[in-house]
Formats: structure tokens, sequence, C-alpha cells
């Protein structure tokens, strides 16, 4: 294994955010009955004329904007053909020799920068479902808004793969290009996988990986393949050039089909569109429409706000939640490193044990603030805390906001008052004589031992700062 390094390029295809398809008027939606959302033009009948969808053009502008390609003010859509039910023209537009974003790049976590070859603009198909009684097919889908993001084989594991597709989808979800949902399809990632002796300059062969749909199975399908193919050569054989599957089911890649060239496509320009060509001074208003990019957004957390790198990756991989963090943070600086952490733990351990989700935690997040700074100032122990947020978030008849401002009145205050604490600490220590003796022989740490007894006495809503004081002023003399 150690004798051979993986060779690993992307290609991502991200769904467009927009109200229609890409050359009609059809509508884009998830579900609703079969091909209820078609017209002429995605039924491919013949003599139907597309139309370029111009929101469509501004989205995969902004894609390549946030990963710094270069933008062509001329691009061409292309026919790539071949036959499948489920793509009635036999043909499908897109983008071959001049695509719209040519050679971008993507910073990161570790620091590497991995390049971009290319962005192109393409239609989906539609659905083929098989079921019992034969296949049908469903063409609401045909027609979708689609930009592929091609990357260069630069990666060289599978975290490394995975560190790539999360920070592309942060930026497309940070632009409003793509909602990012790897489960309901509308981020599809393939992975190119190869393997080559350590310090060889030539790419092995590589596979096309399809058919996963979670970072989990990007990461488990690289991992895999790499094994399977140093496997091969090790035993004397060799890799085939093919597709292969990823089933999740059984943890390992499958033959799908031996792998086409371009040239079995016979892509030519389509005659029905015009060259896309982009005015210089649109592109410029574009580029001044840029909000705070995820890599960006990362190093200021780090830089000013004094976030460590898990921290702030773990916010600013769903920007939604990095968004309300902003917002609900903006003027207090020092509250919000242990905000982030508070969330990245206390909350998310919630939000897996409940069913709730973190768009409708954005609107908590100024109760979650405020709960966070009664917890640091001592207002609230541990104890108090972690049964407020239980008792908050499993209340799912009101929104989380309200539910969680109840629970938070009902938590009451801690007692941090030495006149209503000192009978307790002077209780444990009678009832413990034994220990007290041992403290004082030199065991100093059955402090923690007596606050737990202190504690437990009075369920847990005390400030352990103040019993512990107690303590020493007793224990010390
Ligand atoms: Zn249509």
């Amino acid at each position: 294994m150690s004798a051979f390094e993986p060779v690993i390029g992307l290609e991502v295809h991200a769904q467009l955010m927009t109200r229609t398809k890409i050359f009609c008027g059809c509508a884009v939606s998830v579900g609703g009955e079969p091909n209820t959302r078609t017209c002429p033009v995605c039924l491919g009948m013949p003599g139907a004329l597309p139309v370029l969808n111009a929101e469509v053009v501004r989205l995969a502008v902004r894609a390549g904007l946030g990963t710094g390609c270069a933008i062509q003010t001329t691009s061409v859509f292309a026919r790539k053909n071949y036959f499948y039910p489920d793509l009635p023209k036999g043909y499908q537009i897109t983008q071959a020799d001049l695509p719209i974003c040519l050679d971008g790049q993507l910073l990161l976590d570790d620091g590497k920068v991995a390049r971009i070859q290319r962005i192109h603009l393409e239609e989906d198909a539609g659905k083929s479902i098989h079921g019992a009684t034969g296949t049908r097919v469903d063409l609401n889908r045909a027609g979708t808004p689609l930009v592929e993001i091609v990357g260069h084989p630069d990666l060289r594991s599978a975290d490394e793969a995975v560190a790539y597709l999360r920070a592309l989808r942060g930026i497309l979800v940070t632009l409003g290009v793509c909602d990012g949902n790897m489960e309901e399809g509308s981020l599809r990632c393939d992975a190119n996988v190869s393997v080559r002796p350590i310090g060889s300059a030539v790419f092995g062969t590589r596979v096309e990986i399809k058919n996963m749909n979670s970072f989990r199975s990007v990461r488990d399908a690289i991992m895999f393949e790499v094994e399977r193919q140093v496997g091969l050569i090790t035993d004397g054989d060799r890799v085939r050039q093919e597709t292969r599957l990823w089933n999740v089911d059984l943890a390992r890649t499958e033959s799908m089909r031996s792998k086409e060239e371009a040239a079995d496509y016979r892509y030519f320009p389509d005659p029905d569109l015009p060259p896309l060509h982009l005015d210089p001074a649109w592109l410029d208003a574009q580029r001044a429409d840029l909000p705070e990019l995820p890599a960006a957004r990362k190093a200021r957390y780090e830089r000013d706000l004094g976030l460590d790198l898990r921290t702030a990756t773990w916010l600013t991989d769903e920007p939604p939640r990095a968004d309300a963090f902003d917002q609900s943070v903006a003027g207090m600086p020092d509250l919000a490193a242990p905000f982030a952490v508070f969330l990245m733990t206390q909350v998310q351990a919630q939000l897996q044990r409940v069913e709730r989700t973190w768009p409708e935690l954005v609107d908590a997040m100024p109760v979650l603030l405020r709960i966070c700074g009664k917890w640091r100032g001592g207002q609230l122990s541990n104890k108090m805390l972690a049964d407020l947020l239980q008792t908050g978030f499993a209340d799912l008849t009101q929104p989380l906001a309200t539910a969680l401002t109840g629970a938070e009145s009902q938590a009451g205050a801690v007692l941090s008052d030495d006149a209503a604490l000192e009978p307790v600490v002077d209780a444990i220590l009678a009832q413990f004589p034994g220990e007290v003796a041992k403290y004082r022989a030199g065991q100093k740490q059955l402090t923690g031992f007596f606050v737990g007894q202190a504690m437990r006495q009075l369920a847990g809503k005390a400030d352990a700062k103040v019993i512990t004081a107690l303590l020493a002023r007793k224990l010390d003399v």
C-alpha cells in the first residue's frame, strides 16, 4: 500500500437554484406527478427550439467567480450524442470545447491549492424508474440546469477529496448557486481514481466512480477503490478503464460499464443555440456583487474571533449557520469563540438526539447566545444547562426559540450566595469526617468529591465555584 499513491480528480454536478429549466419555462422542483412539468422543448419534440434562461448564466458565472475561474466572454453550447430512454432528444445540450469558465482553484484546509479545470453548463436528463412491471420514464427532471465542475487530478487521498468537495459545496451554497443537498441529488460527485508507484510521473489507468451521495460515501468509495487497484497491481494483474458504481450497502465499488471516450459522443455545436456572449461591464458588476466566501470567512474567524480551525471549519461548512452566528455575535467579539464551541458541542449534541435541523436553529440563535452567556457567567450550572437544553429541544410543539425561552425561565437561578450554600457545605463535611481527615492529610483532590456531594444535595442548581471557595475556606485552616 505504501509503495503507491492515489491520484484523484472530482467531477461535480451542481443543480442551479432557478425557478425554471435551462431552455424552457417549465418549473424546476422536486417531486410532483411524473411528466407534469414538461413541454415540447424539454420533451425533445422535433422542431421545438431552446431559449437560454438568463438566471442560469448568472449562477454559473457566480460559481466561476467564487472558484477563481477566468470567465469566458464567449462560450458555445454543444450536443453530446447518446441514446438513453430518459433522454428523448437523443442528445444532451452541454458545453464542450468552449465552456463558460476555465482555470480555477480551491483552497483546502491543509493549505493545499487544488486546481479546477473548467465549469460548463448543461441540462439534466430525465429519470428511469425501474419497477416490478417494467421501467417507466419521468421527464420532470429533463432540462434542469446544471453546472459541471471538473477538477484536475490534484488530490492524493480520500480525505483530500472530501476536503475539496466540502470547500466547493461551501462556495456554491454561499453564493446561492446550489442548495448543496447531496442526498436529494442536487450536488452529485463522480471521482476519477487511479494509483501509481510513489515517485512516478505517469498516471495509472483511471476508473470513474459514480453514485456517491454523501461525504462519507465519497471517502469510503475512494478508499475501497484505491485498495482494490493496489491489490490488482501487486497481484500482477492490471486495472481496466471503466465506470464503477459505489454500492453503499455492500461497501464496495462494482463494475458498471467500460468507459466511453469523448469521441464516442460526436460533440458538435448546437445549431439551435447561438454562442453565448457576456458583456464585460455586466461581468464586472457580477464580480462586485460577491459576498464573503468561506475561505475568507474562516480566516476571519481564526484571526479576529480567535476560533480554532476545527470550529471555524464546522461553522463555515453550513453558510446559513455561519450567517446566523455572525449576526448573533456582532459587537460581542469576546463571546464569539466560546459561543461557537457551545454550538459545536452542546447544541450539536442535542441535534443528534432530537429531530431538529439547523435551519430551525437559526431563528433560535439569539436565545442560544443568551443561554450560553448565562452559563459562562455562572448563572446556570452545567447540570441546569443540560436540563434546559434537553427540555427546550424535546418540546416539538412550538418553535425552538419559544421552547428554549420557556425552559430558560423554568430553570430558575443558580444558588451562588455564601449564606445559602454554607449550611449545605457544613452538612457534607460533618457527614464525611474520614474524607475530611484524608484531605487535611494531603489528598487535595477530594475537593471534587465534596463539590459533587454538595451539587447532588442541591440538584445541580448551584455555582460550583462558590462551593469550591467555601470548601477551601473551611478545610485549609
Ligand atoms: Zn419544458
